[in-house]
């Protein structure tokens, strides 16, 4: 089957171009002016920016956080995502301890084929670190999976720095990606202690239970056992100026460091936790939403590219039902944001709409830099010959407003409630085939893993 698009604009990060494009099922087969359109359908991309699909690279689609299920799963979650833009999602599979990475793999499988609307692949969590273990690894980059998640902070998550160095070293023998949290998890559970002790149980306490020096300390240490390892690697959702800091002193240093933020960290702040009645508790995520300094510090890494990506940490928990499991005891609060719906309308109209992004820029933060650093690139995130062809098409004027009355995420709640949006996924083609139009499915459950290879050479 062939479609051309005609008239739109493509965008990647090095400019855009008036350019139809052709498509020929799957893949792009070709981009420019006079394309032979014969026996083709035709769509009118007139108006329209014609962008590679958004990636996001944190999602946590279907989880159990221990004690309780994200509102979501992977049937819900990929077509929030997929109706708004997002094409594929990299999600993080967690496996329970003492189980081996394939048994966690396995399960992610279960959860996502035939299910998702979106295509995927996960970061393979490594939340201990041994011999058995280190086996997996090239076992792991062999199924197509070539990235890792570790976590400082969650004592049912963490582990010790050695076995992250360790880690590290296995990753870096196989070119393998790293994202890793970084909050200093030891002083987080004394100052959770601290505050119980003292009766200061609402949610206001969340955040000051894991103040910006925690993030910027495990940062720092992170990237100095990264420097010892001689691996390069990601942070996720980094949410301080002074872990910020930390980055850009590394980078001087030579090193190479990769940052997400997320748009949480950019448009909310501490404020909302003072919220009357419990509605704090709908912001509790970790790292927590920050001050209004933060914010700006992260806005100018975004606009001068210290910032390589924007992804959404999407986990999401409903505000009636789960989140009120820490009605008195602001640590049972079960922590994460819904977000994987509205991350391109949010960027959009606070990033491009005002000037403080290019349309380059928001193509590179959503979907080509993540693609490129995990592996997908140029399969994903461009629009290229002989890329999928996974295709927005953005309408830059259209006008909305966010709530969680109309929104596809399962979750009885918006951070964003009555924001009010420029700029929209007017129509969204997964792989050549039409997904979805003015934020709606037309034919879902048609994502697949997507393979991921490594580089020769890296
Ligand atoms: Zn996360």
């Amino acid at each position: 089957m062939k479609t051309v698009f005609t008239g739109g604009i493509v965008v990647s990060s090095y400019g855009c171009r008036r350019l139809d494009v052709l498509v020929e099922d799957e893949k792009i087969a070709a981009l420019g002016n006079d394309l032979d359109a014969t026996a083709a359908r035709i769509v009118d991309a007139a108006g329209c920016y014609l962008l590679p699909g958004f990636i996001d690279a944190h999602t946590h689609l279907e989880l159990n956080n221990g004690r309780t299920d994200t509102a979501d799963n992977f049937t819900t979650g990929s077509i929030a995502a997929v109706c708004k833009g997002t094409t594929t999602v990299i999600d993080m599979a967690t496996p329970e301890r003492g189980h081996t990475l394939k048994e966690c793999l396995a399960k992610w499988n279960r959860m996502a084929e035939g299910k998702s609307s979106c295509d995927y692949n996960y970061h393979m969590s490594l939340i201990e670190f041994n011999e058995a273990v280190a086996k997996e690894i090239p076992e792991m980059v062999a199924a197509g999976v070539t990235s890792f998640k570790m976590y400082m902070a969650y004592d049912n998550l963490r582990t010790t720095d050695a076995e992250l160095y360790e880690a590290m070293k296995a990753i870096q023998k196989v070119g393998g990606m790293l994202g890793v949290h970084c909050e200093n998890g030891d002083l987080v559970n004394a100052l959770q202690a601290q505050f119980l002790r003292e009766g200061k149980t609402a949610p206001k306490y969340h955040p000051l239970s894991r103040p910006n020096a925690l993030e910027a300390e495990a940062v720092n240490r992170y990237l100095m056992i990264a420097n010892e390892a001689g691996l390069a690697v990601n942070i996720v959702h980094l949410s301080t100026r002074e872990a910020l800091e930390v980055v850009l002193r590394a980078r001087e240093n030579g090193q190479k460091v990769f940052v997400e933020t997320c748009p949480q960290y950019l448009l909310l702040d501490d404020h909302l936790y003072d919220s009357p009645d419990f509605e704090g508790a709908k912001y509790v995520c970790a790292p927590p939403l920050r001050s209004i300094q933060d914010q700006q510090a992260l806005w100018q890494g975004v606009i001068h590219g210290a910032i390589d990506t924007i992804s959404t940490d999407h986990c999401d928990f409903n505000f009636a039902s789960q989140k009120t499991l820490g009605k008195n005891d602001f640590t049972q609060i079960p922590g994460g944001l819904p977000g994987v719906e509205t991350r391109a309308e949010l960027l959009y109209t606070a990033g491009v709409a005002t000037g403080k992004i290019s349309i380059e820029q928001f193509v590179a933060l959503l979907s080509e830099n993540i693609a490129r650093q995990f592996h997908l690139y140029p399969q994903k995130g461009v629009l290229a010959v002989g890329s999928d062809a996974d295709i927005v098409l953005w309408d830059p004027n259209a006008n909305g407003v966010i709530t969680a009355q109309t929104q596809l995420q399962h979750v009885d709640y918006s951070a964003y409630e009555g924001f009010q949006t420029v700029g929209f996924a007017k129509a969204v083609y997964l792989r050549g085939k039409a997904i979805s139009e003015n934020g709606r499915l037309l034919k879902g459950q048609q994502g697949k893993f997507v393979f991921r290879k490594i580089p020769e050479g890296k």
